[in-house]
């Protein structure tokens, strides 16, 4: 399997050229193929296996594809939402995002907590198509009506059993009370516990289940 297989935009096969990436990891390509149906997905996948690639590429895919229809007077609206449970993990997806989107007009930023919500808001109000969060932080800014989730097409929950580990069910919970019922939803979990496959339950709907 290719990259070239999956019938992503020239933009993103540049990006990945840049990168030294030439062929997909078994998560990509288990993955790719199926975020681009449009589908929702449980996956099982640790740190290191690539599954951060895995999801964001054919998330900016179906960006591109889908030009912002909507008739909201933001320019840029959060389109996909990615949450972590730490700020470090935020880091690394967020600069991932960055690379893989670099040659497209997508805009991406992340907001985390235990730094200033200052810079973060100016990069809010200037607008984000694509949002990597924690969720403490996230819910800030929404209180202060920095960002509006009510366009978000597509939620990703990267290392869930982190999540729920400490203690973020409530605020996902409330966070996913914010965005739109019809979207599609993808969750990663090292772990595939009771309490995960409840999350699942409840946060997706008909997923396709993805181990590698
Ligand atoms: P992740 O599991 O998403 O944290 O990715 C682990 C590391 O593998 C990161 O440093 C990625 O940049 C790298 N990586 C992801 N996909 C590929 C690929 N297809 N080929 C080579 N390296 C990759």
């Amino acid at each position: 399997v290719r990259f070239d297989d999956f019938g992503l935009a020239p933009a993103i096969l540049q990006a990945l050229t840049d990168q030294g990436y030439i062929h997909p990891t078994p998560i990509q390509a288990a993955a790719i193929p199926i975020v681009l149906q449009g589908r929702d997905v449980m996956g099982a996948a640790q740190t290191g296996t690539g599954k951060t690639a895995g999801f964001s590429l054919p998330i900016i895919q179906q960006l591109l594809q889908h030009a912002n229809t909507s008739a909201s007077p933001a320019r840029h609206p959060v389109r996909a939402l990615i949450l972590t449970p730490t700020r470090e993990l935020a880091d690394q997806v967020a600069d991932n995002v960055a690379a893989y989107s670099r040659h497209t007009p997508l805009r991406s930023t992340v907001v985390f907590g235990g730094v200033d919500m200052a810079p973060q808001t100016t990069a809010l109000r200037n607008g984000v198509e694509i949002l990597i969060a924690t969720p403490g932080r996230l819910l800030d800014h929404v209180q202060q009506k920095t960002v509006s989730l009510a366009q978000t097409q597509i939620l990703v929950l990267d290392e869930a059993d982190r999540m729920l580990d400490m203690g973020f069910l409530p605020d996902l919970q409330r966070i996913i009370n914010l965005l739109p019922q019809k979207r599609q939803s993808l969750m990663f979990s090292a772990t595939f516990s009771p309490e995960i496959k409840k999350l699942a339950n409840t946060f997706l709907q008909n997923p396709t289940t993805i181990e590698v």
